[in-house]
């Protein structure tokens, strides 16, 4: 499987799909080609987080074992 050029939707610049991505997306079942260059997809990552506010307190509340009701 060669590597792929695709477009950027974003800033409209070509980018490699490379064959080890192809096949990370195989393996995980997504059919649908990347729309966005790394770059892109970093930027969008960040905005995520930054509007996201903070995420804490995900971790373990100890909600399990002691009490369970009724
Ligand atoms: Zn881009």
């Amino acid at each position: 499987m060669p590597d792929k050029t695709l477009k950027c939707k974003d800033c409209g610049k070509e980018f490699i799909f490379s064959e080890g991505e192809q096949e990370f997306y195989k393996e995980r079942g997504l059919e649908n080609e990347p729309q966005r260059c790394n770059e892109c997809r970093q930027e969008r990552k960040k905005q995520r987080n930054n509007s996201g506010g903070g995420n804490r307190g995900n971790f373990s509340q100890g909600n399990r074992g002691s009490g369970r009701g009724f």
